[in-house]
């Protein structure tokens, strides 16, 4: 049999019994690879070379194809490796969902400033746990609670990882082995299958239903109550609401009937807000400072919702309660790390001058934003946006309803103005959507009733998003 070449032919091919050993050994490919190598490493190379090998192997046994050179292997491995790096990096893209906080899209987007602290903590030592002028350990949640503390009224606070982080902890710390009412109106789902039930179970508490789905009554929490009773909770409904013949029991009632039996009364306020949004003409909505008000012993709520900062859950109320959470050992497994607390002290330092929130904290400036600010938006882009689509395509501008996003306020929607496009077929009107993702920065839009839907209240990279408009001219023809 003929010894393989290094550039088999199709001749080779269709002579050699076994087509298999004409293919370049990975010896051979690797020697010619020196640029990927210097590029993306060796073994990264090697292993893909090996891969695609094994791929070419698996076909030249099975189906007709022609002769494989080593320089059409290096091209698909260089191929491989690129998007291998694309699809294994976070990119920035550009929100035109309508949906402000946007869970799948990492919700709130910090601020200038919390920005930069998160790039200085992570590029180098920091005095996390150090306190500077005794030259000791310190306490790293030190300034943080006092932020905390004075922005809610709250005695005390801790933060972990997220608000369901919060409930556990929570939960674990106060109710571990006893029970806990809860009404059957507040079993919320949180989104991609996540109950709060369960989570609350894992804690080590057992859960008692109390009340129907539409009306629970105080006396459907006194009759729970006994003395296995850990605490009593009251979950934001924030996702859904509950409307027609409904009935819920107020904090200030839980309140009252915890203390009576003196356990915690704990309420989960999910996007915990610091501030009236009514004084800004947006939705009211139940502020965190309320809930501690109305008797709340303890609140939970998110970081990275309605508070605008970093993924985190921020754990506020009586001093001797947060202290027994500082205690178990659970709080180590559930700690935030030093990034997130720089951007959450920042976040939290833009709170002391409510006037410059507006313009300082993206989530509020993007749900604080005018139709008409957001229309003459989607006038100007309109048209650059129209030159560039085959013809094919009807672009206008068309009013559309905003939504807050990750459960709050879930059914108050805001005037917003956006991009209409449409299209003789779905089939178009899926594949502008996916060209658009497919852009350097990738902009996301929702088909909905038959048109690809783009709401501008949230666009504030115009600039970026006109410049790569340019490459949807080629991938659309
Ligand atoms: C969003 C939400 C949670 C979960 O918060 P994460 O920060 O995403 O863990 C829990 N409870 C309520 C009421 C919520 O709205």
């Amino acid at each position: 049999m003929n010894k393989p070449s290094i550039k088999p032919t199709a001749k080779d091919f269709q002579t050699t019994k076994d087509r298999r050993r004409l293919l370049p050994s990975v010896d051979l490919v690797l020697r010619s690879a020196s640029k990927l190598v210097e590029f993306w490493g060796r073994s990264r190379v090697s292993a893909q070379v090996k891969l695609e090998l094994a791929a070419i192997r698996k076909n030249v046994s099975t189906k007709e194809i022609g002769p494989i050179s080593v320089e059409a292997v290096l091209e698909s491995v260089g191929a491989a490796l690129s998007v291998q790096e694309q699809t294994s990096t976070l990119r920035q893209t550009i929100n035109l969902t309508g949906i402000v906080l946007h869970s799948n899209l990492g919700r709130a987007v910090l601020p200038e400033n919390a920005i930069t602290a998160v790039s200085t903590v992570a590029g180098g030592p920091v005095n996390l746990e150090y306190d500077l002028s005794t030259g000791q350990r310190g306490n790293r949640e030190e300034a943080l609670e006092g932020l905390i503390c004075k922005l809610t009224g709250a005695e005390a606070a801790t933060v972990v990882n997220n608000n369901a982080a919060a409930i556990l902890l929570t939960m674990n710390t106060l109710a571990q082995s006893k029970e806990v009412p809860l009404s059957r109106g507040e079993m919320v789902e949180i989104g991609d299958s996540f109950r709060i039930a369960d989570i609350m179970e894992r804690s080590g508490c057992t859960l008692i239903e109390v009340g129907a789905t539409n009306r629970t009554h105080l006396r459907d929490f006194e009759q729970a109550i006994n003395n296995r009773t850990g605490l009593i909770i009251k979950i934001h409904p924030s996702n859904y609401s509950i409307s027609g013949f409904s009935k819920n029991v107020s904090e200030s009632q839980l309140s009252g009937l915890a203390k009576r039996h003196q356990i915690p009364f704990v309420v989960d306020v999910g996007s915990g807000n610091l501030l009236d949004f009514s004084r800004y003409g947006l939705p009211r909505e139940p502020t965190v400072m309320m809930s501690l008000e109305s008797g709340a012993d303890i609140i939970t709520f998110s970081g990275d919702k309605l508070l605008g900062g970093p993924q985190c859950g921020i754990i506020a109320g009586r001093a001797d309660l947060i202290d027994q959470m500082r205690k178990n050992p659970i709080k180590r497994a559930l700690r935030i790390d030093k990034m997130t607390l720089a951007a959450l002290l920042e976040v939290l330092k833009l709170y002391r001058y409510p006037e410059k929130l507006l313009s300082d904290l993206p989530t509020l400036k993007y749900l604080n934003r005018s139709q008409n600010d957001i229309r003459l938006q989607a006038q100007r882009v309109a048209p650059i946006l129209a030159e560039v689509l085959p013809s094919h395509y009807r672009v206008e501008t068309d009013e559309c309803a905003s939504q807050i996003g990750s459960g709050a306020m879930p059914i108050e929607s805001l005037p917003s103005f956006g991009i209409k496009i449409t299209a003789d077929s779905d089939e178009l009107l899926r594949r502008v959507a996916e060209v658009m993702r497919s852009l350097r920065c990738p902009v996301i839009g929702r088909i909905k009733d038959g048109k690809f839907q783009l709401d501008l209240r949230c666009l504030d990279r115009e600039s970026l998003f006109l410049e790569q408009l340019s490459e949807l001219k080629g991938s659309l023809r």
